[in-house]
């Protein structure tokens, strides 16, 4: 038997497979289909959404969320540099500047403080990330907005079913945009969704996701052809994979709980660490109510992380860092130079260690609590 503990790991059983079955027996294959319209439904019946557009990625949902702000050359779109490439690209593939913003020590969202003194007349949008799942600070998001015409697309990509206060991620923003890549807590392998309030925005990504035309429209039997009508691609995924997603999403409440679970053992074995001063344990914000998705935690000095990890992975324990921030790839040396200074960040970033987390991990929380501990008390 196998003593190591991975990073992740998918949370499955047969459901899956029979889900998927029973879509290849189904006469519809392609995307927008019965199955797909079923999970749009349950998203926003779920988290209190008013549209919700399944896509091929999060990354999908973030370029068609820049498409239908009608974001281009010339714009500025406010972001973390502590994220996925994603989150950037979707800014650079319509030709506009990413301004990367520095996050907070307590929670690692983007530090309002600093989203203030990046707006120009030229910003058109913030992209909040909602890292491991803990809500960004919308009231402070907004307070440094101060009332300009300024979008809030979120990227909600590790925050299905989170909350701040009483509403879920995903749904305050202008747009928010899951993923269900199979690193995130509900997955169909790839896939994405892009919601919004807004009936105007939701034409608008209607058209786009279906190749710029208005067929959705047809298909609901609300015009009798279906045209060309905006700029436009293929952001749809078969109703095979919403199929399974559907599957997925049954499990929500026990996927949660577990994980659950897990990051609170974590939480409470590692508790003694943080008081010796060995190490920093995450802050989550009264607003906030997490989903579970990442536990980490920070050493003190950044020579600290790397050793730690490889005392981590000798111990059979799959130890990660996360993001090389953005302002410092090679990509973003080139299109914004080296002046781009977020001192912050890359200290944030060079000093945190993520641990494995994944509901399978329930029934030996403890003892795997009790490992990492004492990975962290013999370092120390
Ligand atoms: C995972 C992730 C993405 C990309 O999601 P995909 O569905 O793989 O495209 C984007 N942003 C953040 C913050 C993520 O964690």
């Amino acid at each position: 038997m196998s003593d190591i503990i991975p990073f992740n790991r998918i949370f499955k059983d047969s459901e899956e497979k029979k889900a998927m079955v029973e879509a290849l027996d189904g006469e519809c294959w392609h995307g927008d289909g019965p199955a797909s319209k079923r999970v749009e439904s349950y998203l926003c019946n779920w988290l209190g959404a008013r549209y919700a557009f399944l896509t091929t990625s999060c990354t999908h949902a973030l370029e068609m969320a820049m498409m239908t702000l009608d974001i281009g050359e010339g714009d500025e779109v406010i972001m973390p540099s502590f994220t996925f490439v994603s989150t950037a690209n979707a800014v650079r593939m319509r030709g506009a500047r990413p301004v990367f913003a520095e996050i907070r020590s307590s929670d690692l969202t983007i530090d309002p403080v600093d989203v203030a003194t990046k707006i120009t007349p030229a910003t058109r949008a913030v992209i909040p990330i909602h890292y491991a799942g803990i809500s960004a600070d919308f009231d402070g998001i907004r307070r440094a907005i101060d009332g300009r015409d300024v979008f809030i697309v979120e990227d909600a990509a590790q925050a299905v079913g989170a909350y701040w206060k009483d509403r879920a991620l995903g749904t305050i923003g202008d747009i928010g945009c899951f993923s269900f890549h199979d690193t995130k807590n509900i997955t169909c392998g790839e896939g994405g969704a892009l919601l919004t309030g807004d009936q105007t925005l939701a034409e608008k990504a209607e058209w786009i996701r279906e190749k710029g035309t208005n067929r959705s429209a047809f298909l609901r039997g609300e015009i009798d052809k279906y045209t060309w009508v905006s700029q436009g691609s293929s952001y749809i995924p078969s109703d095979l994979l919403a199929a399974l997603l559907e599957a997925q999403l049954q499990k929500k409440e026990i996927i949660l709980e577990s994980r659950k679970k897990v990051w609170e053992a974590y939480m409470d074995r590692l508790g003694e660490s943080r008081d010796k001063g060995w190490i920093i344990l995450p802050d989550i914000p009264s607003y906030a109510r997490i989903n579970y998705h990442i536990f980490h935690f920070h050493v003190k000095d950044a020579a600290d992380r790397d050793p730690l990890i490889a005392r981590f992975r000798e111990a059979g324990i799959g130890a990660s860092f996360h993001y090389v921030p953005l302002h410092n790839a090679p990509y973003a040396r080139k299109i914004l130079g080296n002046q781009v200074q977020l001192p912050r960040t890359e200290h944030l970033a060079d000093t945190l260690i993520r641990l494995p987390l994944y509901p399978d991990l329930v029934d030996i929380r403890h003892d795997v609590a009790d490992r990492v501990y004492s990975v962290i008390s013999r370092y120390f």
